[in-house]
């Protein structure tokens, strides 16, 4: 049977975050940071094997789907219920919320795993639980203390569960085109009036609602300004029932098990979270959580498909060997594998970094560091909030394209049973392709990281990276590839003057621009890994060597496309338009 706790994850737990310091810097030099990691330890051991233990059931009911319920919401297959019950038993549901509020408090690291892990054995399981964790955050940032003493508890124990809304039909990626409407009462709640569609969870309890503030409809039409952010629940605080429906259900290609609702908020009342008219900022918030999230969904599943291609390649013999013994079928194999493990490598890193920014936010709450202590870590958190705004997009772009290859390269591992529903293959590839489109797709996710990178944000990480590359360099075993990974870098900034020579010439280019950024990133944590486990100096060896040469390729086509390439895609498109 397969481990759920993969090496790759131990590899973080035990070696790769210096928790000491973490742990100083978030909860003050009392805490017991050996006890702390020794629960962390056993959270996510009895994750894995709950986890593993949902697989057989997730497989088998995999087409099964949500239905509308008699009271306006909708409820989950029953092989997602009676495992959100045993999560629930087990006090596993709602990790990152404060201890104060009765979660564990557990780091983003951590909590990214645990959702890998229910990923891996159902990816629809794992919508609900990540959206608990990402509406919680939010509510935990931005809501008053009294809801958050109402409310979280709640989120922390599973009694209710939470769910974005932003899609509206005019609005999908340029969000500007909302028009659920938000009305003050004279009492401080908010009415909201409008329809929203695809909400994943949507029969959840809690929605969080992205509408726009009545006052300034008109005015801030088109435009990400003048929204609010509001919480609504389905039901009041006397048991009637809000103004919130579940109008229908959709039906999908995979994910089946996750409802994706069209909501209908008729009159609801609701709560704002955080100041009116800035609810853009704190959904943000909410959807750069909900981005490494479907990261980490994307991750288990690249492990799901792994473990079914490997395990059938060994089983399935032609020509009198089994197929993982052919050199095509191997080398598909251990791209996957290595492919795997870039994504982990570079999702891990920016979950540490995203840990240590609380650490630090929460050291600067405090009063028991010097005033030269907070000057530093606030130039600490500021710059490495830089990173962290470029890393984001790049975890979700990085994870869920890989996915898309990685189930699929495993469904043709499985030859002709892979397209049949005798194989579970196919249900891996059909849940993947949901996760280059939601929460931004990946064309959007380029496009940020490029804004991003327009800012600045690039010479701050390559800053970073490059002086982790020379320290790598005094390591005879790995010079070499950090050579070659400094190099790549490199080549980044040549293409990064290119493009930024003309803006329509860079938004066309971003998804290599993107790619080569991704490519230094992750390599260079790869090279980190190798002292802990030799065995991944092959998996580096192998990324960076496919990898710089695919630079190399990317680099040419951004310098050889500058002339006529923007023209030349409008008179092509205009072909196409003729002929369709
Ligand atoms: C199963 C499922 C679950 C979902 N869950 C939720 C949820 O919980 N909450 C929620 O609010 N929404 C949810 N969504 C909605 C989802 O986030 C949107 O579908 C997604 O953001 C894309 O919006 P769209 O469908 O309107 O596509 P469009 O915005 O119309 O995009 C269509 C195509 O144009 C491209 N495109 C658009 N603008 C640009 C640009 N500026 N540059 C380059 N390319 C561009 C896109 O990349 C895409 O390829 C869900 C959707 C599905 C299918």
């Amino acid at each position: 049977m397969a481990d759920y706790f993969a090496a790759g994850m131990s590899l973080y737990l035990e070696h790769l975050v210096d928790w000491e310091k973490l742990l100083h810097l978030w909860r003050g030099t009392k805490v017991d940071v050996e006890s702390e990691v020794s629960a962390y330890r056993t959270i996510l051991e009895t994750a894995a094997s709950l986890a593993q233990s949902f697989e057989a059931d997730s497989r088998k009911h995999w087409s099964a789907e949500a239905e509308l319920s008699s009271d306006g919401g909708a409820t989950s297959p029953p092989h997602i219920c009676a495992a959100y019950e045993k999560l629930r038993e087990a006090g596993l549901v709602s990790l990152s919320v404060s201890e104060e509020y009765g979660g564990f408090g557990l780091p983003a690291l951590l909590n990214g795993i645990y959702l890998e892990m229910i990923s891996r054995a159902d990816p629809s399981l794992m919508m609900i639980v990540g959206l608990q964790t990402g509406a919680a955050t939010d509510i935990e940032k931005y809501g008053s203390e009294e809801v958050k003493r109402a409310i979280l508890p709640k989120f922390a124990s599973g009694e209710v569960q939470g769910c974005m809304d932003l899609t509206e039909p005019q609005a999908g990626s340029d969000l500007g085109g909302i028009q659920a409407r938000s009305t003050d009462l004279p009492d401080g709640s908010v009415r909201i009036e409008g329809t929203k569609i695809y909400i994943s969870n949507g029969g959840a309890e809690v929605h969080l609602v992205l509408a726009r503030d009545a006052e300034t409809f008109e005015e801030s039409k088109g435009t990400t300004s003048g929204l609010s952010l509001v919480m609504v629940t389905r039901h009041n605080q006397d048991g009637s029932q809000n103004g919130v429906k579940v109008a229908r259900l959709e039906r999908k290609l995979g994910i089946h098990g996750s409802a994706t609702c069209e909501v209908v908020f008729d009159g609801a009342v609701g709560t704002r979270l955080g100041a009116k008219g800035q609810g853009f900022r704190a959904m943000l918030d909410l959807m750069n959580v909900a981005r490494l999230g479907v990261a980490s969904q994307a991750l288990g599943l690249c492990e799901a498909a792994l473990h079914d291609a490997v395990s059938y390649a060994m089983e399935r013999e032609q020509f009198g060997i089994p197929i993982a013994q052919q050199p095509l079928v191997r080398t598909m194999l251990s791209a996957m594998a290595v492919d795997t493990e870039a994504v982990r490598a570079l999702l891990y890193r920016t979950y540490k970094l995203v840990d240590l920014n609380t650490a630090r936010e929460a050291a600067l709450a405090r009063d028991d560091i010097s005033v030269a202590q907070r000057v530093e870590i606030q130039e600490e958190l500021e710059r490495d909030n830089v990173r962290v705004r470029l890393l984001t997009p790049l975890c979700k772009y990085f994870a869920t394209e890989v996915c898309d290859d990685i189930t699929r390269d495993a469904m043709q591992v499985f030859g002709g049973i892979g397209y049949t529903m005798d194989s579970d293959v196919a249900k891996l590839h059909a849940d993947s392709l949901i996760m280059t489109v939601y929460e931004g797709t990946s064309e959007i996710q380029a496009s940020f990281a490029l804004r991003e990178i327009g800012k600045g944000a690039l010479n701050v990480m390559f800053d970073h990276v490059r002086g982790e590359l020379k320290e790598i360099a005094n390591d005879p075993k790995r010079a070499e590839l950090a050579k070659r990974v400094e190099e790549m870098s490199e080549r980044v900034d040549e293409a990064t003057k290119v493009l930024f020579s003309d803006i329509n010439y860079a938004l066309l280019r971003s998804k290599l621009m993107v790619q080569m950024v991704i490519d230094v990133v992750a390599a260079t944590e790869l090279l980190h890994q190798v002292p802990f486990d030799e065995r991944r100096l092959d998996i580096a060896t192998d990324f960076i060597i496919r990898r710089s040469l695919e630079s190399e390729h990317f680099g040419k086509r951004i310098e050889a496309g500058l002339d006529g390439r923007v023209e030349r895609d409008a008179r092509l498109l205009e072909l196409a338009v003729e002929s369709a």
